[in-house]
């Protein structure tokens, strides 16, 4: 099979290679697959369990090695790679767990009309049998182990297709379940370009599952060609934190200098959009500027960089472009915004017509939006003036506005005094509107990864 190099996006140094699979590699690996279902779903919940918590104690041993790997073809700091790596383990243990937690519900029969208590119905939960599990770039080994772990923990085979910049930490990933001696063909990576591969995987009618996290652009095509089957999609956002004028100012630039600029900014649940009450706006600049221009990026090797790079120099030049187009349309460039290859300074934009692309559009990038509201109502309105609902932050002390905001802003996550930025691997986690559809988090996760069944017992009346 053709191999091609991965490369760093900081230096292009070759980091390993990975196969480029094509259509007919698609089809033999549906084929072996379905016989890993078979095999898998026939396979008891307690030896299931043992092999992935074999695999977690190994994704525990090979952390390093493995954070050294999403660093290297990711361009993420080491710090944020080894912070990534690190949360391998549990979540594969959580997902083992879940996976053993399959009950069902007894059906009271006899209170329907009729029906007398000779029958006996219950509910009964099975694996969907092949999953395509389809991940993008930004965590490479978070995304793949949200995915996979799961499906696997309930008796699914699972097809996993990385993103094409980032095939190594998937294949160290699965490397940890084969050793931890998950049977052949129960789980398959396949390598190579989402657009040459992509629709062989999703519209194929021995796939049962297709879980998708992306952009929204790629969700729209896959929903559109893959026919009668599950679908989970976790797309894109541009994600809003509200300021009102009680908030806690040093609190909550603390964790807009964090939650705007972690990754690069390409995190799904970055802050895009900060949305701050017009009476403290000043104020608001004046604590937040220090904090921003204090993040060290740049070499990812490097421990006293916080931030690396972005996925590509492409993607780091598009964002400097989006960059200038804002100011070009009116808002002014606070700080940061200035481009060395991958690398972009972290920016602060001010001004921003809530209307323009560069709020409404997602950045994916190291800059937050700044745009004012005059009081909570405009605040909300604006928050869900965008075509996502991934994510979203109130900053108040204000218990009233707290649950006016929990209730009228139309996201999958709101966080009250932190910005979206944050996430407890067990808890349910999705968008709504065009952040997608279906939710991730290891129990949600188990519940999409396997279906239904009613049974019933028809005995005699006696
Ligand atoms: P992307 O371009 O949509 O790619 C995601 C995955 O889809 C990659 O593996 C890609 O393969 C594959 N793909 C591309 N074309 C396809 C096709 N026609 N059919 C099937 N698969 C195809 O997204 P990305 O740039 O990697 O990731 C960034 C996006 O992901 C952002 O929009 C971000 O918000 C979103 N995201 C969402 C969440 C969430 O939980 N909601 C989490 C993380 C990221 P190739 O790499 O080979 O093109």
């Amino acid at each position: 099979m053709k191999l091609e190099d991965i490369k760093s996006p900081f230096d292009g140094a070759i980091v390993g290679q990975a196969p480029v699979s094509t259509v007919p590699d698609v089809d033999r690996a549906i084929t072996q697959s379905e016989l890993g279902a078979d095999l898998w779903r026939h396979t008891p919940a307690h030896i299931r369990c043992a092999i992935l918590l074999k695999a977690a104690e190994l994704a525990d041993e090979r952390s390093e090695e493995i954070a050294h790997i999403i660093s290297g073809e990711n361009g993420k700091s080491l710090l944020e790679a080894r912070g990534e790596a690190s949360r391998s383990g549990e979540i594969i243990r959580l997902a083992a767990f879940e996976g053993s937690q399959l009950y069902g519900a007894t059906l009271p029969l006899d209170a329907n009309k009729g029906t007398g208590l000779e029958k006996i119905g219950f509910t009964l939960r099975q694996p969907v049998g092949v999953v395509v599990a389809i991940s993008p770039f930004n965590y490479p080994a978070l995304l793949v182990l949200h995915k996979i772990a799961p499906a696997l923990a309930v008796g699914n085979s699972v097809i996993l297709k990385p993103a094409q910049s980032t095939p190594l930490t998937a294949i160290a990933l699965a490397k940890c379940f084969s050793d931890a001696g998950l049977p052949e063909g129960v789980l398959q990576v396949i390598t190579g370009s989402g657009a040459t591969l992509g629709d062989a995987l999703v519209k194929d009618s021995r796939v049962r599952k297709i879980s998708f996290t992306g952009s929204t652009k790629t969700g729209t095509h896959i929903s559109g060609v893959a026919g009668i089957k599950k679908l989970s999609l976790e797309l894109g956002s541009s994600c809003p934190v509200i300021v009102m004028n009680d908030a806690d100012i040093e609190y909550a630039t603390d964790a807009i200098a964090l939650g705007g600029y972690i990754n690069a900014g390409q995190v799904c649940i970055s802050v895009q959009r900060v949305i701050v009450d017009e009476s403290i706006m000043g104020n608001f600049l004046d604590a937040l500027k220090p904090k921003v221009e204090a993040i060290k990026v740049g070499n990812p090797k490097d421990l006293e960089n916080k931030v690396g790079t972005l996925i590509s120099e492409n993607e780091a030049i598009r964002v400097e472009k989006s960059i200038s187009q804002a100011v070009s349309d009116g808002a002014t460039l606070l700080t940061g915004g200035s481009r060395d290859g991958a690398v972009i300074q972290p920016a602060i934009v001010c001004g921003v017509d809530p209307a323009s692309a560069f709020a409404q559009d997602e950045l994916f990038g190291p800059a937050i939006a700044v745009s004012s509201a005059s009081g909570i109502k405009e605040a909300i309105k604006l928050a869900n003036s965008t075509i996502y609902g991934l994510g979203a932050g109130v900053f108040t002390k204000n218990v009233d506005l707290a649950i006016q905001s929990a209730r009228e802003i139309d996201a999958g996550i709101i966080h009250i005094n932190w910005t979206p930025l944050w996430r407890a691997d067990l808890m349910p986690y999705g968008g709504l509107k065009s952040s997608g559809v279906g939710k991730e988090g290891v129990r949600s996760t188990v519940a999409e990864m396997t279906e239904e069944k009613t049974i019933i017992l028809h005995g005699r009346s006696w």
